[in-house]
């Protein structure tokens, strides 16, 4: 194996803590392998893949408010289709009452009892 791979700077993937020896390895110690190990399965993996199907949920929830054409759809019409507010993947802050949520590619702004201007980003149109 070349040399110069050996000296490539390498930090382990858990805890970050600069590793040498094999050009493959990973991790600094078997604790933080399996640490990391753990993290992608087991209940941490679960409560990621609880969110992650909100997120989902949420997605399709707004995709058929922008199908059905209804400019600015009542909040209690969409928790009743299995939308839930409080799960977002982007939030920006532009002014008070024009604030912009994101969930994936799609964008829309809020009232109290409304979501309005249901649109594809348009950077990832
Ligand atoms: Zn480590």
């Amino acid at each position: 194996m070349n040399d110069q791979l050996h000296k490539e700077e390498r930090v382990c993937l858990n805890c970050g803590t600069p590793i040498t020896g094999r050009v493959d390895k990973r991790f600094c110690s078997i604790r933080c392998k399996n640490e990391w190990n753990n993290s992608m399965s087991g209940p941490e993996k679960r409560r990621r893949n609880s969110v992650f199907n909100i997120l989902i949920k949420n997605y399709h929830v707004l995709e058929m408010a922008m199908e059905s054409g209804e400019r600015a759809p009542e909040l209690t019409v969409l928790a009743a289709a299995g939308f839930r507010e409080e799960y977002v993947t982007g939030f920006r802050r532009i002014r008070r009452g024009r604030d912009e949520y994101r969930c994936f590619d799609i964008c829309y702004n809020k009232t109290e009892a409304r979501l309005y201007n249901i649109r594809r980003a348009p950077e990832m149109a």
